[in-house]
């Protein structure tokens, strides 16, 4: 992701703030431009932008009721809610003061999945405005008695289970499954991946360049998890696939993929910006090294060459930071070759995606 400076002082801030920590400026994202904004707040009417534009702004309704949300809407919007808000349509309920701090977890990794899908020009359709193959959100609290709520995808509905948001809860599971990395993003990243299966291989008719990379997905889905569940991953698995879990069925390969190549991207952007932050001096305030790299590594074989050898210089740097601070890696996987063909083919068919989307857009 990339850094963010306060439009009324120039400091650093980020995507989660409200506020700036130098000025005190109120701040929200604008989903828009992809950016953080400073606002001048009046009591009566519209927020204004600090820019030349003045635009008015008001706050997301989950911000001012939930302190759930820190984006902002046009003033002359129809919805009280968010682009990113909209997109959730079940919440836990709010009585239970854990659920309501869960929730805000849960929205806030949202955010920072959606701020990839869209800086990657990844389509987007809200459920509501697409029912046959639009995207929703469904963040569920497991009833006292009864079947817990199970994390996972459905015809464009991601459900969540809340308790994945309690950190001990959620580390609980990890180390009970023996996973050496379960998060928020990570499950989201995931989810999403099966969305984007059906919009990108099924829809656009990929399933034979998928099947030679990933396997055949017809396979029974149902068989494949219960033998992985109860057999467990075969000895190999690491030598084709991203985790274990991956090795269960060639939709969870591609899934699992897919969080990655969110993971890499996302960290390979922060990580540009960061480099041109760390490079300013107050010569050269701006020096150019900030570079998109999912943009910009467009074919496959740059692919390959330049963020693939990047990142795994910079996930050693990142484990080797975690070390140093006395946390465990930050990024505790190892890439073979045939996982390298499988981001590979994922970036391949999201530029692929990006490129009709924009060519759908600009007709
Ligand atoms: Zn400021
Ligand atoms: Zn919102
Ligand atoms: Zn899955």
């Amino acid at each position: 992701m990339q850094t963010f400076r306060c439009q009324r002082c120039g400091q650093t801030v980020f995507f989660e703030n409200t506020q700036c920590g130098a000025c005190g400026a109120r701040l929200a994202f604008d989903a828009e431009r992809l950016m953080m904004r400073a606002f001048e707040v009046t009591d009566q009417g519209p927020w204004r932008t600090l820019d030349d534009d003045r635009t008015a702004w008001r706050p997301c309704a989950n911000d001012v009721k939930h302190g759930a949300c820190n984006w902002a809407v046009p003033a002359d919007s129809p919805h009280a809610l968010c682009a990113s808000c909209r997109l959730t349509a079940v919440i836990p309920p709010l009585h239970d003061g854990r659920h309501l701090q869960q929730w805000r977890a849960l929205e806030s990794a949202k955010r920072r999945l959606l701020y990839t899908l869209w800086s990657l020009g990844l389509p987007v359709p809200d459920r509501r405005e697409r029912p046959t193959d639009g995207l929703v959100f469904h963040f569920k609290a497991s009833p006292p008695q009864g079947p817990a709520v199970m994390t996972g995808h459905a015809q464009g509905c991601i459900t969540v289970n809340v308790a994945e948001a309690d950190d001990a809860e959620r580390e609980a599971i990890r180390t009970r499954l023996r996973e050496p990395y379960r998060t928020l993003l990570g499950h989201l990243r995931h989810e999403v991946g099966h969305f984007y299966w059906d919009r990108i291989v099924g829809d656009q008719g990929w399933h034979d360049v998928f099947r030679l990379v990933f396997g055949d997905e017809r396979q029974d889905y149902g068989e494949a998890l219960k033998r992985h569940y109860e057999q467990g991953p075969p000895a190999d698995w690491s030598q084709r696939h991203v985790s274990s879990y991956a090795a269960s069925h060639p939709w969870e390969d591609w899934a699992e993929t897919f969080a990655h190549y969110l993971h890499i991207v996302d960290a390979l952007d922060t990580a540009s910006h960061w480099q041109a932050v760390m490079l300013a001096t107050p010569d050269d305030p701006s020096p150019t090294q900030g570079v998109h790299f999912a943009r910009v590594a467009t074919r496959m074989q740059d692919f390959r060459q330049q963020l693939v050898q990047q990142w795994v210089t910079l996930a050693m740097f990142l484990n080797s930071m975690g070390r140093s601070l006395g946390q465990g890696d930050l990024y505790p996987f190892v890439l073979p070759n045939a996982v390298l063909d499988k981001l590979t083919l994922v970036h391949s068919l999201v530029h692929s995606t990006m490129l009709r989307a924009r060519t759908a857009t600009a007709a």
